[in-house]
């Protein structure tokens, strides 16, 4: 009998049966691992309207194609893996809690919410004093810009789901965002116009893609002949796509682009460089971006849209749906998992236990998180080779519209050391002129290593140099950036060349009871939506095996 699941749960998990829960009715006979046997209680009630919800998920994630290979219960069996049982001499921790939620970004915020739904008692907790991680209106900059997660596509069906439940209302912003305003082009020294540029001597292309304005080249080029085109959205983890887990920049010569072509796709790029992302990085990544062109749109016929009042009342809402509020300024720094009991350490000395935590904690952030039992092999290689892309945002109140002065057009995209100066679009046009330096990639590496003043000193003298009617009318606002304090990893996971191969199916794997989730570990979406993806698995991991 030793070894025995009661029959009704998926196994047994460090000599506890997995179907043990508070709070129920009916009682099993259940054996553990160790040959104890157990009374256990489990409710059925709750087993029966959790399949319900399963459903309902799948209905939710209505008008994407989730092949089988994808559906939660698949993916709940490869991200299963057991950590070893560990043996304590002293008395076994109680947990607080049935589940700890460690970051309230949208991930671990939606994995916490399906959770409670399903009866669970969950617990939120956030290193920063805010919420929403990535998700960051800056109250504090006029016209309320994003920092980061700006555009919520029509395709993004769990979002979207989240949004209309919490009473929140979406706007078309200005069409296409920022890409659709006139850029002036500042390249090799010179100033060319949108205009000018078909006929200009730097431009590197040639027939009709003359007329492809430089700012557009990473993203035409790069998915152009796009082998995932017509593929399923998870279709990048596929054996026959590792052929393309590769430098981008050795991919895109294999197609003929020449060196100059490549140099002015670097700009736009937020990975460490072409050599240093996986070009199926970028096929992926255009792949999920153009997947549901000509699909989904909003009812009014449009394909983005944004929260009114600004992206961060989204995290809010979902926050206060929760029973238990979030606990703020929780910086965890190590998880011990003992007896089927996870403690989870935070560094002004406070401690939370609970059964499974849900971990949405930015990969890299993770090198710096003690893991008992330790985290070893392919998980533990991922943590500490794997990358975000970064990018730098220096933010200016504009005090006389420099633009007036000499006559050209107000944004700027160059492919010198400050890439994109852009005034932003006003939200309401009783706001004040604004702008912002926007670095990204490799040229902005060495911000790290100044602080704010120097930033925007760099920034207000490199402006100067290349466009003169600047100086002094600028006034320094914020520095931003996802990287510039400890719980921020960067903007958004990218793959290095080989990494797909190597960590794309493990990103998903749980450390025991540790659950991992984040946009790194999405295989169908991106961005904000694959944020929501990943913390969907997370919470289905735990409601399979509960
Ligand atoms: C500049 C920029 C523009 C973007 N634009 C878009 C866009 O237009 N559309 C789109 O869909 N997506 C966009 N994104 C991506 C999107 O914002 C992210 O994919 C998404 O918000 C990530 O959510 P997450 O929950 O995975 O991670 P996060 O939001 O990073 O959540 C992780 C949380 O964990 C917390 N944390 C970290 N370490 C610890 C610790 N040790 N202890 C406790 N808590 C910790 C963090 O503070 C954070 O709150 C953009 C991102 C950037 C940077």
């Amino acid at each position: 009998m030793v070894n025995q699941p009661c029959g009704l749960c998926a196994g047994h998990k460090n000599g506890l049966c997995r179907c043990a829960k508070e709070g129920t009715t009916r009682r099993f006979n259940c054996v553990s691992k160790r040959g104890n046997t157990r009374l256990i209680r489990k409710n059925i009630a709750m087993k029966t309207n959790r399949r319900k919800f399963i459903q309902g998920l799948a209905g939710a994630s209505a008008g994407l194609i989730i092949p089988a290979s994808c559906t939660p219960k698949a993916e709940s069996k490869t991200a299963n893996v057991e950590a070893p049982a560990i043996h304590s001499k002293n008395k076994p921790v109680k947990a607080s809690h049935d589940i700890v939620v460690v970051g309230a970004g949208l991930s671990g915020l939606h994995a916490a919410m399906l959770l409670e739904e399903q009866g669970f008692d969950v617990q939120v907790i956030e290193g920063r004093n805010r919420l929403g991680g990535r998700v960051y209106t800056l109250n504090d900059v006029p016209g309320k810009p994003e920092a980061a997660g700006e555009f919520i596509g029509a395709n993004y069906a769990r979002m979207r789901n989240t949004v209309e439940k919490l009473g929140l209302e979406m706007y078309t912003p200005d069409a296409g965002g920022g890409a659709n305003r006139p850029w002036l082009y500042n390249i090799k020294g010179e100033y060319i116009t949108a205009k000018n540029w078909e006929s200009h001597k730097f431009n590197p292309l040639e027939g009709d893609d003359r007329t492809l304005l430089p700012h557009r080249y990473l993203s035409t080029i790069s998915h152009r002949d796009n082998p995932l085109q017509g593929k399923p959205l998870n279709a990048w983890l596929e054996p026959e796509y590792h052929q393309y887990d590769i430098p981008h920049d050795q991919y895109l010569r294999s197609k003929g682009v020449n060196e100059e072509t490549i140099k002015l796709m670097n700009v736009i790029i937020h990975a460490g460089g072409m050599h240093n992302t996986s070009a199926m990085n970028e096929l992926r990544r255009y792949h999920v971006m153009h997947f549901s062109d000509g699909k989904t749109t909003f009812p009014d016929g449009t394909g983005w849209k944004m929260i009114k009042g600004g992206n961060s009342l989204l995290p809010q809402a979902m926050a206060e749906s929760m029973k238990n509020e979030v606990h703020l300024g929780k910086t965890v720094i190590g998880f011990k998992e003992e007896d089927g009991v996870v403690q989870v350490s935070c560094a002004d000395g406070s401690e939370y236990t609970a059964k499974q935590v849900v971990c949405s904690i930015p990969i890299t952030v993770l090198k710096n998180v003690t893991f008992e039992p330790v985290v070893q092999g392919v998980t533990k290689d991922a943590i500490n080779e794997m990358d975000y892309g970064l990018s730098v945002q220096a933010h200016f109140l504009i005090t006389e519209p420099f633009w007036e002065q000499d006559g050209m057009d107000a944004n700027m995209w160059t492919d010198g050391p400050l890439e994109r100066f852009a005034v932003r679009t006003k939200k309401d046009p009783s706001d004040p002129d604004a702008g912002l330096a926007f670095i990204n990639g490799p040229e902005s590496l060495k911000f790290r290593l100044m602080n704010d003043d120097q930033v925007f000193t760099y920034v207000e003298n490199k402006l100067a140099e290349i466009r003169p009617s600047t100086k002094g009318k600028l006034k320094r606002i914020m520095i931003q950036s996802c990287e510039r304090d400890i719980h921020g990893a960067g903007d958004w996971v990218y793959w290095q060349p080989g990494q797909v191969k190597k960590y794309a199916n493990h990103m998903r794997k749980n450390h025991g009871n540790i659950h991992f989730c984040g946009e790194h570990t999405a295989i169908m979406e991106r961005g904000m939506e694959g944020a929501f993806e990943s913390g969907e698995r997370a919470a289905l991991d735990i409601i399979l095996n509960a």
